[in-house]
């Protein structure tokens, strides 16, 4: 967490009484949501399925618009971004999913600077920077491998230097343990938590309660739509 006092941080993400109805549905996804996470947080957030997580995440990237209530993140004030900056937006952004989502006919090292290509940034710069975040989630080795000839948890290992490759000030890793197994789900977090530590503020989705126990940190619970708990727990690796 970034030093400084707590009133000093930006907040990252901010929901002033968000609510979310499904149309088709009717459902009540979210109900009277505020929420801040600050710059330099770590966060977890849990709940049952069907709880709204999902929900909460699709707001915070724009996949979907909030009932009533305000989103704002990363200082766009989402009810009022125009659609043609969505993608600059979502740029400041970087997502890790369940299910990794590599691009299977690219190795590596081109599944990472894929990313970089798209928004036309300088050659030299992908030269310089693609190997530097490889080697920051540990896979320099396996640059030039594909992603059928990985483990699931070095997949994930790639989908994170994907997502840091941009240098987002914001990541949301959505289950990102969810595939992979339970002793590399520590390795994940660890690394997470690292990247954390250089600054990058991280949102988990998670529903591994030994895994939130362990580590400690904000845990967000959603239940029924709601905020139910949200305080700052000491993990059990702590002395
Ligand atoms: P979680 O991610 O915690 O499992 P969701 O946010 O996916 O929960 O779902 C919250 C509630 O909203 C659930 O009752 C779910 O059935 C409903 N819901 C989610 N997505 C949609 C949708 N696209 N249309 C209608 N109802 C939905």
């Amino acid at each position: 967490m970034k030093k400084g006092k707590e009133g000093a941080r930006l907040s990252m993400v901010e929901l002033k009484n968000v609510s979310v109805t499904y149309a088709s549905s009717g459902v009540d996804a979210l109900n009277n949501v505020s929420l801040k996470i600050n710059d330099g947080d770590f966060a977890f957030v849990v709940g049952s399925s069907g709880a709204g997580k999902s929900t909460m995440i699709k707001l915070i990237l724009k996949e979907i618009d909030a009932t009533s209530g305000s989103v704002i993140v990363n200082g766009y004030n989402l009810d009022k971004l125009k659609r043609r900056k969505i993608p600059e937006f979502r740029r400041t952004i970087g997502f890790v999913f369940q299910d990794f989502r590599l691009i299977p006919s690219m190795t590596v090292y081109e599944n990472v600077a894929f990313v970089l290509r798209v928004i036309d940034a300088p050659r030299k710069y992908i030269r310089k920077r693609v190997p530097y975040v490889i080697s920051l989630v540990g896979l320099q080795a396996k640059a030039n491998s594909y992603p059928n000839e990985l483990s699931g948890g070095e997949k994930q290992r790639v989908a994170i230097a994907r997502a840091l490759v941009n240098d987002p000030k914001l990541i949301i890793a959505d289950e990102p343990t969810g595939n992979i197994d339970p002793e590399l789900s520590y390795e994940i977090v660890e690394l997470l938590k690292g990247i954390n530590e250089c600054g990058t503020t991280i949102l988990m989705v998670t529903h591994e309660h030994d895994l939130v126990r362990h580590f400690g940190g904000r845990i967000i619970n959603i239940t029924q739509g709601e905020v139910v708990f949200d305080e700052v727990i000491g993990g059990a690796n702590e002395v």
